[in-house]
């Protein structure tokens, strides 16, 4: 406490002195005296002393007087008082008007310097929690102004508006007349103003500053904040002139992309170091802001990149969500469909699409296996389209116009039709002059052997042509005759003319066909034509010994084939091929001959009749081929068992 400065004021200047000569200088203190209160109170506003030690009955003002009089001025210097005529109701006052000390007269000098010490050191505490709540209060309202900029950045994607309240938080938590926030240009290597506080528009726009020579370039190098605090204002390279400011670096991923300045150009008050705290976290969240924005405008920038080759691509894609509502649809899709140009994101598929069978395949479950649908247009136009799930989005459909694959494949079958029809007469008359060689003169084993050969080649022949006449009528649609048919009864008909070829292979024919089932509508001779077919496969594929089970069964309103063999399978890759007309598998064993139409015919009678057809297949361990045709729907309705 040494040191401190103590002015004694009474009217007795003995007393005075005594105070001051022996006990208050002895100890280390700076004493000033006053005579009266009037005085007393001059000093203590000129000479600021650290404590008062103020009789209580002076002229002019009474110590208590005193008291009250500074707190009035808001001045908080301890007052202790000093009388030689204390009494109980003198020292309520006293304590009332807020005195450090309240001491009789005569004055123990040891009792006087305690007073002092304690009231000196209670001030001292007094004071520095005032400071400690001053500089509390300082740092909840900079937290406060930092929380409210990060939820502008967060609420708000205008980049300016962002990065004009980090400018004016800055002013605001620094108490800085102006603020800037340059930006790198990286191509020129030069300063730009993004946002300002306080500046000129014009001043802003035009505000250009090279780095190398700056101090807000310094910044940039460096990485680390700068102060500059000089009293007289000079030109620094900032272009302005400033008594006072400070460049806080804007950081993105380890790189300076700017700074973040405030500034006196006015007034003479310096800014200090304890700014660079809060100015950091404003530029960090500027930079934030910038970085956000830049990430949205390329968002922004590869969506529409993405929208416009959607929309001008020149297959039709149409996407719907899980719970069947369209996501988009293209602008080549809407042109295929014919869709009026109204908005139709978020509405139902059957609002939309109104093709049935377009709707049917994008209301297909996507675990479905059929994922494939030829939509023909009423403009006799014929589309492939595609289904493919997207995770998290739904499913999405890719159109792409065949019409003119259809049309040469009409044109190759139409060709093919009149071809085989031609050849037919020719290798009927073959085989009848083949069989009346043997009738006209004698033929030796040889020739016998050549004939046979022959024999065997015409009816490859013959058969060939059946086939493809057989799948010329039906790609065509002749086969329109269709009625309400016992699917069950049919493949038993099938199982009972290939039973004795499976016998001769000694193949155990396993049969599961329930007596009824409600009728399909159906060609039954194309309906037989289509078990046949995969019922021979099943046999000719199994080597000696193997089973092949047959089994018809009704799911829903499906009735379902399947054929069963434990026979070669099909490699995974011969698959995808084996209903394309022609298709043999390249593992087929040479002495298994067909003419690779069999499954062709098949898949075009079951879809003649609205249905499905797939192949589940092990190589080594046999195959299983389904058939889904649909119940006939009045008869389902009108007879349980059909
Ligand atoms: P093919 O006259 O050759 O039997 P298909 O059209 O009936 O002609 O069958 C096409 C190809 O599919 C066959 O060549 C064969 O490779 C394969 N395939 C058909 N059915 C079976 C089966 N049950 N087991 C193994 N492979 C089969």
């Amino acid at each position: 406490m040494a040191g401190k400065k103590i002015l004694v004021a009474d009217d007795s200047r003995e007393i005075r002195e005594t105070l001051a000569q022996y006990v208050l200088r002895p100890a280390g203190y700076e004493v000033i005296t006053a005579g009266d209160g009037v005085d007393a109170l001059k000093s203590i506003r000129e000479q600021t002393p650290d404590l008062v030690v103020a009789d209580l009955q002076m002229p002019g003002l009474t110590g208590i007087q005193l008291k009250r009089a500074l707190a009035i001025e808001n001045n908080t210097t301890p007052v202790i008082i000093i009388t030689a005529e204390g009494s109980e109701s003198i020292a309520s006052e006293a304590t009332l008007a807020g005195v450090a000390g309240y001491l009789p007269k005569p004055i123990d000098p040891d009792v006087l310097l305690m007073a002092v010490r304690q009231a000196l050191d209670s001030e001292r505490l007094r004071r520095e929690r005032a400071l400690a709540l001053q500089s509390l209060e300082k740092r909840v309202h900079q937290l406060e102004t930092l929380q409210a900029v990060g939820r502008a950045l967060t609420a708000s994607l205008d980049i300016d508006q962002v990065l004009s309240r980090v400018v004016d938080a800055a002013v605001r938590l620094t108490g800085a007349e102006d603020g800037s926030l340059l930006l790198l240009d990286k191509h020129t290597g030069e300063l730009t103003m993004r946002a300002a506080r306080n500046f000129d528009d014009q001043f802003v726009r035009t505000f250009r500053i090279r780095t190398e020579d700056s101090l807000a370039g310094q910044v940039i190098r460096t990485g680390q904040p700068a102060l500059f605090g000089a009293n007289s204002p000079q030109k620094i390279k900032t272009a302005y002139l400033v008594h006072s400011l400070i460049y806080v670096p804007l950081r993105l991923h380890d790189k300076v992309i700017g700074v973040l300045g405030v500034d006196n150009r006015q007034t003479r008050r310096a800014l200090s170091e304890a700014d660079f705290g809060p100015l950091t976290a404003l530029a960090d969240y500027a930079a934030i802001a910038i970085e956000n924005a830049r990430l949205y405008a390329h968002t922004n920038a590869e969506r529409s990149k993405l929208d416009t080759i959607l929309q001008k691509t020149g297959e039709g894609v149409i996407v719907v969500d899980d719970s069947n509502r369209v996501v988009l649809i293209n602008a080549a899709a809407r042109a295929a469909l014919n869709l009026p140009d109204t908005p139709v994101i978020g509405k139902p598929i059957p609002d939309v699409i109104h093709h049935a069978d377009l709707r049917d395949l994008l209301t297909r479950p996507s675990s479905t296996q059929n994922r494939r649908a030829e939509i023909a247009l009423d403009d006799n136009r014929v589309l492939n389209a595609h289904l493919t799930p997207i995770e998290g989005i739904g499913r999405a459909v890719v159109m792409q116009d065949i019409t003119h694959l259809k049309q040469l494949d009409k044109i190759k079958s139409e060709f093919v039709t009149a071809v085989s029809h031609d050849l037919r007469s020719p290798l009927t008359a073959i085989l009848g002059y083949v069989e009346l060689m043997g009738r006209v003169g004698p033929i030796n084993d040889q020739q016998k052997e050549f004939i046979r050969r022959v024999r065997i080649s015409v009816n490859a022949i013959t058969n060939l042509i059946t086939d493809l006449l057989d799948l010329g009528r039906i790609e065509a649609g002749f086969d329109t005759q269709k009625e309400p048919a016992n699917f069950p009864l049919v493949v038993r008909y099938s199982v009972e003319a290939l039973a004795a070829k499976a016998e001769i292979k000694h193949q155990k024919l396993v049969v599961n066909l329930p007596e009824t089932l409600p009728p399909v509508y159906a060609n039954p001779v194309r309906l037989r034509q289509m078990a046949s077919n995969l019922i021979e496969n099943a046999i000719k594929y199994t080597p000696e010994g193997g089973t092949v089970s047959v089994s018809v069964f009704m799911d829903d309103d499906q009735q379902i084939l399947t054929v069963t063999d434990t026979g070669i399978g099909i490699l995974l890759a011969d698959q995808p091929y084996i209903f394309d007309k022609f298709y043999r598998a390249k593992s087929v064993p040479d002495d298994i001959t067909g003419t690779g139409l069999g499954l062709s015919i098949v898949k075009s009678i079951v879809e003649n009749h609205n249905g499905r057809i797939w192949v589940d297949s092990k190589p080594g361990s046999g195959s299983t081929f389904v058939a889904v045709l649909p119940t006939h729907v009045e008869s389902k309705a009108a007879s349980p068992r059909g």
